[in-house]
């Protein structure tokens, strides 16, 4: 992808970029006493949703076109760039209107091709910078496919932001970040540029901070964050936006390591890295080996494939191993799970053979 940079003009060139601000726009006065506030603490871009997607009817969803001219005064008294969320046409064309600077795609939006399809053609022949969220559901085919739509509708100036995935268990997260998505994106768009939204990925405020180091640990451009001058008392999202003061210490928190920096210590490291990648691959052939065996015995001896016992048995004993090398427990079962699964996939295979 022919991408062009979208760091606007007066915007320092450095990580993170900061996108910051509430996550609706209420009133003339939250918007404006928010902005001045953020302005004066160096922030340069300004985000307030104006259309709010709700999961059900009845909440609050977004002050509509109004907010747009709170927006344009935001722009005209702080010289902050404002950026807001569309997902449909209609947006598209109201926010072009009222000079807004960076649109955003919201996360659910991205998981319906026609909606994307329908904003990128109302955004051809513009050359507005545009941020594709995640789609709620983790499917980097579908994100991308959005990237694509927008990007064939000759946009070049978009970028990505990471804000996890819905799932359906209560979790520490609000949405799981599944980090390995975004970094896979990065492996197939390397030039394509990831801001972190620690905001929605948290759904806590005492989350943004370690989740910000992390992005910026995952080498991320960029970090969207949501700030409001009064958080308890925000229409929406209020246990997940802080004030402009405390984004403001958060940001002065983040070590920022130098990406750029000599790699030739690493080299050594990531030799051994190889080896060590090559040595799990034979582990793993071998164990496959003894599991076929396994299947070749419960077939002669006309046994059932999955021994639900022994697989509990084999968790627990691995996951307790494992959390005392201080290897996560969740990530060593992840990785049984796996295996299991590949090892009854080879045992089917031999019991089906004639
Ligand atoms: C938001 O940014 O306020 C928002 C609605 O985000 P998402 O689309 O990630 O849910
Ligand atoms: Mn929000």
């Amino acid at each position: 992808m022919e991408l062009e940079s979208i760091i606007l003009p007066g915007v320092e060139e450095k990580r993170p970029l900061v996108i910051a601000g509430p996550c609706s726009a209420e009133t003339e006065e939250q918007v404006m006493t928010t902005a001045r506030q953020l302005a004066s603490n160096g922030i340069k871009m300004f985000r307030a949703g104006i259309w709010k997607p709700r999961t059900k009817p009845g909440g609050f969803e977004g002050v509509g076109s109004d907010g747009l001219a709170w927006l344009q005064k935001v722009k005209k008294e702080t010289g902050m760039y404002v950026c807001t969320e569309i997902a449909t046409q209609k947006h598209v064309y109201e926010t072009l209107k009222y000079g807004i600077d960076v649109l955003w795609i919201g996360a659910r939006t991205t998981a319906n091709p026609f909606a994307v399809q329908e904003i990128a053609d109302a955004l051809k022949g513009t050359d507005i910078p545009i941020f594709i969220k995640n789609p709620v559901n983790p499917d980097l085919e579908l994100w991308i496919g959005a990237v694509e739509r927008i990007y064939n509708a000759g946009i070049k100036r978009i970028g990505v932001i990471h804000r996890g995935f819905s799932s359906y268990d209560e979790k520490l997260y609000r949405n799981l970040p599944q980090w390995h998505i975004p970094i896979e994106l990065r492996r197939r768009i390397p030039n394509l540029p990831i801001i972190c939204d620690p905001s929605h990925i948290g759904g806590k405020r005492e989350l943004i901070a370690p989740l910000s180091q992390q992005a910026m640990d995952l080498n991320y451009d960029g970090l969207i964050i949501e700030s409001h001058c009064n958080p308890d008392s925000a229409w929406s999202d209020k246990d997940q936006q802080v004030t402009p003061n405390v984004l403001s210490y958060i940001l002065n928190l983040l070590v920022i390591r130098d990406s750029k920096q000599t790699t030739e210590n690493l080299t050594e490291l990531r030799k051994q890295i190889d080896v060590i990648d090559d040595e799990l691959l034979s582990i793993l052939n071998k164990r496959m080996r003894v599991s076929r065996e396994i299947g070749q015995y419960k077939k002669e001896h006309h046994m059932q494939v999955l021994q639900t016992i022994r697989y509990d048995e084999i968790l627990k004993d691995r996951v307790a191993a494992a959390v005392k090398m201080n290897i996560s427990g969740e990530f060593m079962k992840t990785i049984l799970e796996a295996i299991h699964e590949e090892s009854i996939r080879q045992q089917i295979e031999i019991i089906n053979q004639k």
